[in-house]
């Protein structure tokens, strides 16, 4: 089996995983959980989102999360989605933009309002607004391995996404199961075929778990030469209140797997764990996260 001697992870459960949350957690929480996983050593978090207040209100504190942490070692990026929500993010202190565009044009205009070229029209103020302030952007890719409106995405509708983020200037490019409907194989192409085609552009892989293959994804991309995942503390993620949604792939469970198999994440999974009970215990509902009931398993053995 080949795999790397080292992957980066990047959290992203204070915005994807709070995005899913009706009730507004207090900044203080926010904080303490964020300040958490720098604890344990996530080389970056995404730690918010400058939305619209109206389409997001859970982020209506993104300013003040962002102003109140400190990343120290740890890179701290937030989602972006417009020029005014890019300056706010950048002089809030924000060391790396995050924006969205979809690989098709049916979810494209059911959740950014227009089609994909005019989204990614909509981008040029944003990159323009990161390199004022020497900031890389990231451009992540929605539903790059199946859409709900239009089933299978070809890879060229997904490359042609791609091709334009980097054109742009964006040093790293997301590929998301935004929906869960991924399977192994089908990642283990796309991530062959990017690399073929993108090999200055670094790639990130962003699984939900909708249908329980998440993991497997990874574990199937890591073998692909894939070496930077978005993860979630904890699992948390998709709406509480719908049954059968799911966030991204608990972080916690990548750390655990990736380091017993010798590949290094730089992460204290025990300080990690330490967290995700935390967050359960803030957002009132159980996590799916398996490890964090578990423990790791030395601890295992003994319970
Ligand atoms: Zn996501």
């Amino acid at each position: 089996m080949k795999l790397p001697g080292s992957v980066k992870i990047r959290e992203v459960g204070p915005r994807d995983g709070f995005q899913s949350l009706k009730r507004l957690l207090p900044v203080a929480e926010k904080v303490e959980i964020i300040e958490a996983l720098i604890a344990a050593g996530v080389p970056e978090v995404e730690a918010t989102s400058f939305a619209s207040v109206k389409a997001l209100p859970q982020f209506q504190d993104a300013e003040q999360v962002l102003t109140r942490v400190s990343g120290k070692n740890t890179l701290l990026s937030a989602m972006v989605f417009n020029e005014k929500g890019a300056r706010r993010a950048l002089s809030a202190g924000a060391g790396r933009l995050v924006t969205v565009v979809s690989a098709t044009d049916a979810h494209s205009r059911a959740n950014m309002k227009c089609g994909i070229d005019a989204a990614l029209k909509n981008l040029d103020a944003i990159f323009q607004a990161a390199r004022q302030y020497h900031a890389p952007v990231t451009g992540a890719v929605a539903v790059a391995f199946g859409c709900p409106f239009q089933g299978d995405v070809p890879e060229t509708e997904v490359f042609r996404v791609v091709r334009a983020l980097v054109s742009k200037g964006a040093d790293a490019v997301i590929l998301a199961d935004t929906v869960g409907t991924a399977v192994p194989n089908l990642v283990e192409k796309r991530v062959n075929a990017f690399r073929e085609r993108f090999f200055e552009t670094e790639l990130i892989l962003h699984f939900h778990n909708n249908r329980g293959t998440a993991m497997a994804n990874l574990f199937a991309a890591l073998l692909s030469g894939a070496t930077v995942f978005d993860t979630a503390l904890g699992g948390l993620g998709g709406c509480p209140y719908v049954p059968r949604a799911a966030g991204n792939i608990p972080t916690e469970d990548a750390v655990y797997m990736l380091e017993e198999m010798g590949v290094e994440t730089g992460i204290d999974l025990e300080a990690l764990i330490a967290a995700a009970r935390r967050l359960e215990s803030i957002v009132g509902h159980p996590l799916p996260g398996q490890v964090m009931k578990s423990g790791p398993r030395m601890l295992g053995l003994r319970l």
